[in-house]
């Protein structure tokens, strides 16, 4: 079959967020082929491409001059298996949170953390996503990629995609490489992660000392969803805000000057503060302007109560910034993509 290019199309639906906006050009890549179809497409258009996963970590602030493609090949195998390590490859179309529950009922360990994560496999590399102590760094064997400069794939060692906190060496190239699969290094033995006190006191609460990693994976889904609204009830992009890695020496002083601050020391020897904290603090919780606002229960979160416009939640994220800096002197990073 050949590629579909469709013209003006509204990402409304393709971004939880739920902001309007317009691709210029849309199609759907189900293959490798759709995805080189589309890098040349791109091309005679004079266009770049813009990949798109799930819609999870994007703002978009106003329509797209770009051929946006969405990514929804499908595909999982294993690669090799000693009996005790397993490498697997998925298709970065894949959607991650079953993904990840197919390697859980294969009796793998190693993705459980970072269960209930919305958006695809191909997009997890991109902010290297994390969540309970956990980040997909941990588990990456390497990937595929179409390198849109040479037309050609490139097969990415996981050092060589220069991973660190909620980021890649891919978030600072946007446009050159679009991610075909990943492989992912897992255990049949399970080395349980249970650093965060919520997950350890839910799984007391239920009587689990020795938990599996579908235990673990059933109490991070039953956090998360108390915890983070759901995006087809109230849009959303999960946490705005990266949480601000500072010096000891600055987060002494916060905490002298904000009694309770919330700080995390880093194996690195700095200390990461929670935004969600400084944000509460600030006063900004359940705020709203017009249909822009922050959560009422979660002040890390941003959200469309209808018909907010990608603008209005960019111009409501930069006074929180502001207030942030102007009350603790601390810069906060967004942690979704601004297109
Ligand atoms: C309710 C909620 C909770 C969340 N919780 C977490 C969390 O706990 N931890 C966390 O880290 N994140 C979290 N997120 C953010 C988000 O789910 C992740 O960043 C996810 O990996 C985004 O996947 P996506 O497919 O939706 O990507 P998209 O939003 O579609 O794209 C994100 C970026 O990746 C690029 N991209 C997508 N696919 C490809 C590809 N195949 N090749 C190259 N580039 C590509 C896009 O161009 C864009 O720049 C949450 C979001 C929501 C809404």
């Amino acid at each position: 079959m050949t590629l579909e290019l469709r013209e003006r199309i509204s990402l409304r639906p393709y971004n939880t967020l739920g902001v309007e906006a317009c691709a210029r050009w849309f199609a759907e890549a189900r293959d490798d082929r759709d995805v080189f179809a589309a890098d040349q497409a791109a091309s005679h258009l004079g266009l770049p491409v813009m990949a798109l996963g799930g819609g999870s970590n994007l703002l978009l602030t106003r329509d797209v001059e770009a051929l946006v493609l969405h990514v929804c090949s499908s595909g999982v195998r294993v690669l090799s298996d000693d009996g005790e390590q397993v490498l697997i490859e998925a298709e970065a179309g894949e959607v991650w949170h079953p993904f990840v529950m197919q390697t859980l009922q294969m009796g793998l360990a190693g993705l459980e953390n970072l269960s209930l994560i919305p958006g695809t496999v191909g997009a997890a590399p991109v902010q290297n996503i994390g969540a309970y102590g956990v980040e997909f760094s941990n588990v990456c064997a390497g990937l595929t990629a179409l390198d849109r400069n040479s037309g050609r794939l490139h097969d990415f060692t996981p050092g060589e995609c220069e991973f660190a906190y909620r980021d890649s060496r891919f978030k600072h190239e946007p446009g050159r490489w679009l991610i075909l699969r990943v492989r992912f290094s897992l255990q049949r033995t399970f080395h349980s992660r249970l650093e965060y006190g919520p997950l350890r006191q839910r799984l007391a609460m239920q009587g689990i000392e020795r938990p599996t990693p579908l235990d673990v994976s059933q109490a991070i889904c039953a956090i998360r969803s108390e915890k983070l609204p759901d995006p087809k009830v109230l849009g959303n992009a999960g946490s705005f805000f990266k949480n601000p890695v500072v010096s000891v020496a600055e987060a002494g002083r916060l905490s002298r000057e904000h009694p309770g601050l919330m700080a995390y020391p880093q194996v690195d020897g700095r200390v990461k503060l929670a935004a969600g904290w400084l944000i509460e603090r600030a006063g900004w919780k359940g705020f709203r302007e017009g249909d822009a606002g922050v959560h009422q229960m979660q002040a890390l979160v941003l959200v469309n109560h209808g018909q907010a416009t990608g603008s209005q939640l960019l111009r409501l994220a930069k006074l929180i910034e502001a207030d942030i800096v102007e009350r603790f002197g601390i810069h906060l990073e967004m942690e979704p993509i601004l297109v």
